[in-house]
């Protein structure tokens, strides 16, 4: 028999919605648990998504500089090479390091940590089913918080074997560099994916349903993100409607309308990469038992305050509604806490930052010129190429620019657009601008250290209305 334990909150689901949720409920003070069936904390981010497929990003980019870019800057070495083994190694640190670090802060905040499968029993009581190292219990919670997440959205009559057809999963851990890797879908995961491997060989290949690349990119921006990656080598067939891929032996065969020809190309890949967005995750979590309700894409369906049907029971992050990104569920983690505690919680959904780790790096906050042309708003573009920053220019790495978005009137910014050197970094400032109203000028007003990347952003600014200096 299973031992009862009762908790004011049990949260279902360690990633960055999740464990940020059941910290910071045990930091207002509530006994916390969190159900976690992984074998360790962090979710997708930390163990197959945000993190390590930034270590190999970095790594990939480090290795593709040695070989590419040191002669001209006067720094002869050897021949580099990849050891594949050990640059998994580097990656699986960096992993561990960090689920590690919050089973510390699990203890640091005593949150009590259930290593196992939740379902609900009734909509009070969770079962833990264990797995190893993980004790059977039934838990009884006054409040519940699903953050369970996502998973790769399979592609209809495609068989993934995590080998040969892979999802993001698999092309964080390929045993080799595939001579040719064909990529269905030219999203974000499938694009950083698709720079790694590119640079460490492969000759990659973008599928893309869409006319345009880097799904909800400002068109301008899609484009230009499409000419620095073509130029590093990715091949793209945009507006290609995938109608087969199956391996055979050791090559997988792929077919695609090109709806614009309007004819059959057939192609062959080493590894093909189905990335293709992925979809929320409650399996197992048996929902039914509660009769929790689903929309037509199976997310949880809440109400503003995070709350499903029940009052008790919330549900934030991938599973549910917005943006599928880490620092959105951790935002939502707060709030929904937070609503239990106080009655009220804040996420700006208007003010979510997107980031895409290729060399330039692309990053985007606010609306895009799309979205504010179909809203009928009237703006000022202003924009700065890194080609015209000293700092840029001193480090040899002057791909892209800074443009902003500015209502015409009040000058109030309501767009970021960034492809440049560390655009993900930089974006920040864009939130701090719009999340205080900031207007261009405003923002021209705040001196900004010379020589660095983020004058740019400045320069930008002031070209919503006026001149900037430097160009
Ligand atoms: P998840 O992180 O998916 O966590 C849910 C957890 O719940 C999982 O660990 C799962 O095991 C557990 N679980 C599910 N059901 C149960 C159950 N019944 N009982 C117990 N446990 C359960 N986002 C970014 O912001 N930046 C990035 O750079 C970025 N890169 C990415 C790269 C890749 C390759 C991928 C795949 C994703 C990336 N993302 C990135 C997206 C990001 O990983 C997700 O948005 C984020 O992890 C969502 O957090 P979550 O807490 O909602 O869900």
């Amino acid at each position: 028999e299973a031992v009862q334990k009762k908790h004011d909150i049990v949260v279902i689901g360690g990633g960055p919605g999740g464990y940020v949720a059941a910290i910071k409920a045990a930091q207002l003070g509530y006994d916390t648990a969190c159900v976690e069936k992984r074998g360790t904390l962090g979710g997708t981010c930390l163990n197959v998504g945000c993190i390590p497929s930034k270590a190999l990003l970095n790594n990939s980019h480090l290795y593709h500089q040695i070989k590419t870019d040191t002669k001209a800057r006067g720094i002869d070495v050897g021949e580099a090479n990849i050891n594949m083994d050990n640059f998994m190694k580097a990656k699986e640190t960096a992993v561990k390091q960090l689920t590690g670090g919050i089973e510390m802060l699990f203890k640091k905040n005593k949150v009590k940590y259930y290593k196992g499968a939740g379902s609900f029993v009734d909509e009070h009581t969770i079962n833990v089913d264990p797995i190893e190292g993980g004790e059977e219990a039934v838990l009884k919670a006054d409040n519940i918080i699903i953050a369970t997440g996502s998973e790769a959205t399979p592609f209809p009559g495609i068989e993934i074997d995590e080998e040969r057809i892979i999802t993001s999963t698999g092309a964080l851990s390929l045993k080799e560099v595939p001579k040719r890797l064909a990529i269905i879908g030219g999203g974000i995961i499938g694009l950083e994916m698709g720079s790694v491997w590119s640079r460490l060989g492969s000759e990659v290949t973008v599928i893309e349903y869409n006319n345009a690349i880097g799904a909800g990119m400002d068109g301008e921006i899609a484009k230009s993100t499409q000419k620095f990656l073509t130029k590093q080598g990715l091949k793209f067939n945009l507006g290609a409607k995938v109608t087969k891929g199956v391996r055979e032996g050791d090559v997988v065969k792929i077919e695609y309308e090109d709806t614009k020809k309007g004819k059959t190309v057939a192609l062959e890949a080493d590894v093909l990469l189905v990335a293709v967005g992925r979809r929320p995750y409650t399996t197992g979590l048996n929902a039914e038992a509660i009769g929790l309700e689903f929309d037509n894409k199976n997310r949880v369906v809440i109400d503003s305050e995070y709350k499903t049907k029940f009052d008790h029971i919330r549900c934030i992050g991938d599973v549910t509604f917005g943006a599928m990104l880490a620092h959105k569920a951790e935002e939502e983690g707060i709030a929904a806490v937070e609503y239990i505690k106080n009655g009220h919680g804040h996420v700006n959904y208007g003010n979510i930052p997107s980031v895409m780790y290729s060399h330039p790096e692309v990053a985007w906050v606010g609306q895009s010129e799309e979205q504010l042309k179909e809203a009928g708003i009237k703006y000022n573009v202003g924009k700065f190429p890194f080609i015209a920053n000293s700092r840029a220019k001193t480090n040899n790495d002057t791909e892209g620019f800074v443009k902003f978005l500015a209502d015409s009137e009040t000058q109030r910014v309501l767009g970021v657009h960034i492809i440049g050197p560390n655009a993900g970094e930089m974006i920040a400032e864009a939130g701090l601008a719009l999340e205080y109203g900031a207007s261009t000028e405003d923002i021209s007003r705040v001196c900004h250290a010379h020589p660095t990347l983020s004058e740019a952003f400045k320069e930008a600014a002031m070209d919503t209305f006026g001149k900037p200096i430097n160009f």
